[in-house]
């Protein structure tokens, strides 16, 4: 539910009507357990809720005496005395008014400050499964508009309740006070205000929601044709006036349904206004015909004085009465942010966590099965070692589960069934934070943040010294393309490192992933081609790591298999054939059909190159 839902609309979506939250003890204790820490501030706030709302009654309750004390007897000392007590009173409930304001907005901040915390951290610790499940959009949401809903009920609708509730019953009482039968009839007609204050209620809410989803439709032209991708698209098949069109259209409709909301709103006013003033002329007429014939007591005070109570009376009632929408909306809102937090964080540290003092970096599959839905069987009994400062080559048709493989490494997903070792442990035995520390990943998907070269390469070890950063992007061939830069390290690598080429982003992330020094290397090469010089720099680049530390790589490239110790040939999620380039080609097999069709050409231009730098 956005923000916006939650302000305006006084009736609840059939969506919102069919989510009605269960309101049960455990919701109830589980909010207040936000407000505890903060409840020598709300007791506070409350008081001074309850003592402004019944000042604010006064003025109201003191011109009577005005009346018929200052004026009909002509007592200007007594006017100017009651005038200036009047005006202290109003300036000490305003004041009181700011100071409740100010606690209440520090206490929704905090609430909602803890609540997000708590949501960020929750996030997270949530597995990678849980981020490919869920829309990005919705995660979104709980971050931002429903944490803020929680942060609008704190300052609108509790202060809302309590203090409309607390002005309704002193304005009553006072009333009664005053006049029991003026006080009845004047309140006959609290109930017919109601009224067009629903119908015309129905109508906005109508239009507002329809404004809602052209504002939906609105954002989603916007993020679709001015995020990075989405406006490459259009320029590259000439689109812009066609979304300029569908734009406009939109935010045509976007207009007239803003005028029409605001009309509904004037007309909605007028009839407010007719009925407010039935009230007050009921009171006049009665309260005359009583002052006249029948009760000589009753002043033109005492019937200004009903009247003015009376007007105090219809905001309060009115918001009273939508006070179960609000109940409704503030409780699913709190559900919402409670069901994600009640999520399991699917890949945690078990009881006791080892951390391991003697790393030697070998890791073993055992048995490994794994499948993402249980209809789908993905990885079959795999069965690998990789010793210390060995590399293993991993190659196989797309799909047939190669980076499914390294994923169980790190703990990006858990086995299904066997076992994935590291020196010997189970993964899921050891710290969570340890064993990750001890991989570096270089993905096909190489994500950079949108900041300097150096702020992305700091991010794998940020008390990296200038000269380790230098040596590890020599390392990675990236140092001279960094140097010819006018920013150098500084240079601004762009939105998701957007203003960097695909070859210069792999070499990047190969420099962070050695500044993290990590004792096993896991690298998924591109399958996107890059030209020769690009390819050449990355293989450069990787040969000698793949040699000097314990790797794995998913390989695409022949120099990279080459480099290997062995080389694992996956298919539909099997290992179906092991061993060496040589013996693998002789076999006749899998691995034949992928050098003929993969990497032969490869080869091939790499010996077309070397003739051409000989000639
Ligand atoms: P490529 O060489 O194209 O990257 P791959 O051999 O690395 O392919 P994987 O990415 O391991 O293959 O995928 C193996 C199978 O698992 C594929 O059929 C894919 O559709 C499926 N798969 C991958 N990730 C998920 C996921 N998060 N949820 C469900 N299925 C998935």
């Amino acid at each position: 539910m956005s923000q916006r839902g939650f302000r305006g609309n006084r009736y609840l979506t059939e969506e919102e009507k069919a989510a009605k939250p269960k309101v049960t003890k455990e919701l109830l204790f589980r909010i207040a357990g936000y407000l505890k820490p903060y409840a020598k501030q709300m007791i506070l706030v409350l008081l001074l809720i309850a003592f402004s709302s019944m000042l604010s009654l006064y003025p109201s309750i003191i011109t009577g005496r005005i009346i018929d004390e200052g004026l009909i007897k002509q007592d200007m000392g007594m006017l100017i005395k009651l005038i200036l007590l009047s005006l202290f009173v109003t300036i000490g409930a305003q004041l009181i008014n700011v100071l409740q304001s100010y606690l209440n907005s520090w206490i929704a901040q905090h609430i909602t400050f803890d609540m997000r915390n708590q949501m960020f951290k929750h996030l997270q610790s949530m597995s990678h499964r849980f981020f490919t499940t869920n829309n990005q959009g919705d995660i979104i949401t709980r971050m931002t508009s429903d944490i803020s809903g929680v942060q609008s009920i704190m300052t609108n609708t509790l202060v809302s309740i309590l203090s409309n509730s607390i002005t309704l019953v002193t304005a009553l009482a006072a009333m009664f006070q005053k006049n029991a039968l003026l006080a009845v009839i004047g309140i006959i007609i609290v109930p017919l205000f109601t009224l067009p204050t629903k119908a015309v209620g129905k109508t906005r809410w109508e239009i507002t929601n329809e404004a809602q989803q052209c504002h939906d439709e609105i954002n989603g032209i916007l993020n679709e044709t001015l995020s990075v991708s989405g406006q490459l698209l259009v320029k590259l098949f000439n689109k812009e006036e066609r979304e300029y069109h569908r734009y406009e259209s939109i935010n045509r409709k976007m207009v007239q349904l803003n005028i029409k909301e605001s009309m509904a709103g004037r007309w909605f006013r007028l009839v407010l206004s007719t009925f407010a003033t039935i009230g007050p002329m009921l009171i006049y007429l009665v309260g005359g015909i009583l002052m006249m014939k029948y009760d000589s007591s009753l002043t033109v005070g005492d019937i200004t004085v009903l009247v003015a109570l009376l007007g105090k009376m219809y905001q309060p009632v009115n918001s009273l009465l939508n006070f179960s929408v609000d109940w409704i909306r503030s409780m699913s809102l709190f559900q919402r942010i409670f069901d994600y937090f009640d999520m399991e964080v699917e890949i945690k540290n078990c009881d006791h966590p080892v951390i391991l003092d003697d790393v030697q970096g070998s890791i073993e599959f055992k048995d490994v099965c794994f499948h993402y839905n249980p209809d789908r069987q993905i990885l079959k009994n795999i069965n690998f070692t990789l010793s210390p400062g060995k590399s293993i080559a991993i190659v196989g048709p797309s799909g047939s589960g190669k980076s499914t493989i390294i994923n169980l490494i790190p703990r990006i997903y858990d086995v299904i069934s066997g076992e994935v070792l590291f020196d010997g442990v189970d993964v899921r035995k050891l710290d969570l934070s340890f064993l990750r520390d001890q991989i570096g990943l270089v993905s096909q998907e190489t994500y950079l943040f949108n900041g300097t070269i150096k702020e992305n390469l700091l991010y794998a070890n940020e008390k990296a010294t200038d000269d380790m950063i230098i040596e590890a992007c020599k390392k990675a061939n990236i140092h001279d393309f960094i140097s010819k830069q006018p920013e150098g390290y500084n240079t601004m690598v762009g939105n998701r490192g957007l203003k960097l080429s695909g070859g210069e982003k792999q070499r990047l992330s190969i420099a962070r992933v050695l500044l993290k020094d990590p004792t096993i290397l896991i690298f998924d090469e591109a399958t996107s081609s890059l030209d020769s010089i690009s390819e050449d720099l990355i293989q450069s680049a990787i040969d000698p790591l793949i040699s000097s530390k314990t790797s794995i790589i998913i390989a695409h490239r022949l120099s990279t298999v080459l480099a290997a110790d062995e080389i694992l040939v996956l298919k539909e999620g099997q290992i179906v054939e092991r061993g060496q380039h040589q013996q693998l080609v002789e076999l006749n097999g899998t691995y034949t059909e992928l050098y003929e069709t993969q990497f032969k050409r490869a080869l091939e231009k790499i010996e077309m190159k070397s003739e051409e730098t000989m000639i």
